[in-house]
């Protein structure tokens, strides 16, 4: 069978299998599967395919017919232009969260930055590669998470600590910059998300609890005993979520609030200084 063939066959299962981005899915599969870039498989695409690289393709089709994420099959992510491990103990950063560390950057410089719940550590990491933080410490209650945010400074050549921690739990010291991405879908809309984040990415990385506020409303009331005096706080939110945010930021000492939409237009990162050193 050649390359071409492989592909269109794998295509028209995974459309069949009602996977959206069919055609490309199943083309980067086969790259990665035949470790070849997108001008190495367009060259050969008559050649015909190895039988090992056929059954690892098959395998890797296989999976995604069954809705497993892309980048979990894959092993990878890219955020920020940097490449990331991911695996199914973290969630697979988005293009969203971007605009988070775009907010964040111009404050971190020299600076003494946190990030809570850190899942990958794409946001502190990339914020230590592109920003020079003076400290960046990432926490996560989850163990697995932090192993691969550990592969991930290493294979980036960061430097950056890694805490287990409940939020704040475990961490000491204050900082510049406290960052998180935390979950925060309502419980109640966990069942009716696709399937891929539904059925595949870690429910501890999505659930927000009832409301889907609970890690704001926990994070806000604790940050003051974190943040410097003057210190900023960022959160990526929930669209609908911008005015209560807001409300728990005002009613904890914080001012100079913003809200940064995203490229759909729609409330994304919620950030403020700390007024008031509690
Ligand atoms: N901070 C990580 C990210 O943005 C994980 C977020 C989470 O687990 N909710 O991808």
């Amino acid at each position: 069978m050649t390359k071409r063939e492989a592909l269109r066959q794998a295509q028209a299962e995974l459309a069949a299998a009602g996977i959206a981005d069919a055609y490309t899915d199943a083309r980067l599969l086969l790259m990665q599967t035949g470790e070849m870039n997108s001008s190495q498989l367009l060259l050969s695409e008559n050649e015909t395919l190895k039988p090992q690289v056929y059954a690892r393709y098959r395998a890797a089709i296989l999976r995604r017919r069954e809705h497993v994420p892309l980048q979990y099959i894959t092993g990878e992510q890219e955020f920020m232009g940097l490449p990331f491990f991911v695996s199914p103990a973290v969630l697979i950063p988005r293009q969203d969260t971007e605009h988070l560390v775009e907010a964040a950057m111009p404050y971190c410089k020299g600076k003494r930055v946190l990030d809570l719940c850190t899942g990958s550590g794409c946001i502190i990491l990339s914020l230590a590669k592109l920003c020079k933080p003076c400290l960046a410490v990432g926490t996560d209650i989850s163990q697995e998470a932090l192993s691969i945010a550990k592969k991930n400074a290493k294979a980036l050549s960061v430097e950056a600590e890694f805490v287990q921690s409940d939020l704040f739990e475990n961490v000491v010291g204050r900082y510049d910059v406290i960052i998180s991405n935390p979950p925060y879908i309502r419980t109640d809309e966990i069942s009716t998300l696709m399937p891929e984040v539904r059925d595949y990415e870690p429910h501890m990385a999505l659930d927000g609890d009832a409301d889907g506020l609970c890690f704001y409303r926990r994070i806000v009331a604790k940050a003051g005993e974190h943040l410097t005096e003057g210190g900023m706080l960022f959160f990526e939110i929930g669209a609908e979520q911008a005015g209560e945010v807001v409300s728990y930021l005002e009613e904890n000492g914080f001012g100079e609030i913003f809200v940064k939409k995203d490229y759909a237009g729609l409330d994304r990162v919620v950030y403020g200084r700390l007024m008031d050193k509690q």
